[in-house]
């Protein structure tokens, strides 16, 4: 298949003057996504009330969604499930695989990890009060780590700073060969280049679809189950992962695979946005986006080495070895992000002082990235990203 990513922007529809380099945070607006979101409210919602869970297939948003976000990371039909959010989607994983190694009690993770997924294993140590602990080691430790008293390793593929990436082949056979599970966060991973999780034989993932899978703030997260885990403990034990959640039973009885990882009333909203933001993916080849992903990146990182030296890259010089980003470090990087956006390129900033950047070939072409770094460089030699309204801090960085 060769992708046409002229075809893909015609989809999206971006304000006019901006060059959008944030899609790995928020991916912006599928054209789509209103008409999608007008007739679920008042084609569905609207003139079906209730009857909709039925008639218009509402109930089963959260498979149909997950077996075609699953097309995009590897992963079978029937063992990714779209709800809640990612941070919960993490929790459940965990607790899953923690469970299917009950006498070990180490999760491994490693300081370029998501605050959230690290908040979230400690707290789930703490609450399972049977001595778990949760060990964090730099990236670059994590292979040598891995040892008999690991009962999972619990990692971003794609570090949200500095885009570096993990090998999850690599990683996952390590884990394994250990007696260990694994527990992967794809935040930075899906739709960003091409996962597969069955060919890794990863255990569980999770991921978000706000980034650049582009469903909208507040889309929902998703959890993937390696089939033969199937039977893994939910232990989040909602009405919806209930065999028969219609039947009222009193006592928990999980549903089969992962359905059970479903726990309660699926943001029918969202996910109807959601659905019309993969329609996208459709005619994408994901080696081919990778290709683009890693010419983007490439033209502005050597624009940017020539035209501003004194930018330190934080990211891995290697594209291969990086996600679909580049960070750069600024010791006023927030001051030199506000400039930016104010020029219309919007990129965003993550403490203490890296500037970073997406690149997200659905929407971006190759002279937006080329006049972004000329722009970037052009601000940081002549200061003018150093006045007083630019250093003033936002709650959203
Ligand atoms: C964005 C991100 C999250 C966010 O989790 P939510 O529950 O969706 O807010 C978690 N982990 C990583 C690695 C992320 O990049």
């Amino acid at each position: 298949m060769t992708t046409d990513f002229g075809a893909t922007r015609a989809m999206f529809d971006l304000p006019a003057g901006v060059i959008y380099l944030d899609g790995n945070s928020l991916g912006p607006l599928p054209r789509t996504a209103p008409a999608a979101m007008e007739r679920v409210l008042r084609a569905e919602w609207g003139a079906q009330l209730i009857t909709a869970w039925n008639r218009a297939g509402w109930m089963d948003q959260p498979r149909r969604l997950g077996d075609r976000i699953g097309r995009l990371i590897g992963a079978a039909e029937g063992s990714v499930t779209v709800g809640d959010t990612l941070s919960i989607k993490v929790w459940q994983a965990l607790a899953a695989a923690l469970a299917l190694r009950p006498d070990r009690r180490v999760i491994l993770s490693d300081s370029g990890n998501f605050p959230s997924d690290l908040y979230m294993a400690d707290g789930l140590a703490r609450l399972m009060a049977r001595g778990h602990a949760l060990r964090v080691v730099p990236p670059e430790d994590v292979a040598q780590a891995i040892d008999a008293s690991v009962a999972v390793v619990m990692l971003t593929e794609v570090d949200y700073r500095t885009g570096r990436l993990h090998d999850m082949a690599d990683l996952t056979a390590r884990a394994h060969a250990a007696g260990a599970l694994t527990v992967w966060d794809l935040a930075h991973s899906a739709g960003a280049l091409p996962v597969d999780l069955a060919g890794a034989g990863a255990d569980f993932a999770a991921g978000c679809t706000y980034k650049y899978l582009n469903g909208g703030p507040g889309a929902p997260g998703f959890l993937y189950v390696r089939p033969d885990h199937a039977g893994a403990e939910a232990a989040l034990q909602g009405w919806l992962g209930h065999a028969a959640p219609f039947a009222f039973e009193p006592g928990y009885r999980p549903a089969p695979g992962v359905a059970r990882m479903r726990v309660g009333t699926p943001p029918v909203l969202q996910m109807a946005v959601l659905e019309a933001a993969l329609d996208v993916w459709e005619g994408v080849d994901m080696a081919d986006l990778r290709a683009r992903s890693i010419a983007l990146s490439e033209a502005f990182r050597a624009r940017l080495a020539r035209d501003c030296p004194r930018l330190a890259l934080a990211s891995p010089a290697d594209p291969a070895r990086r996600g679909s980003q580049l960070s750069f470090r600024h010791p006023q990087g927030y001051a030199v992000m506000q400039a930016l956006i104010a020029t219309g390129v919007i990129g965003d900033f993550r403490a203490p002082d890296l500037l970073r950047f997406g690149f997200t070939p659905l929407y971006l072409s190759m002279d937006e990235v080329e006049r972004a770094a000329d722009i970037l460089a052009r601000l940081i030699r002549d200061g003018s990203w150093d006045r007083a309204e630019f250093h003033r801090r936002a709650a959203v960085t």
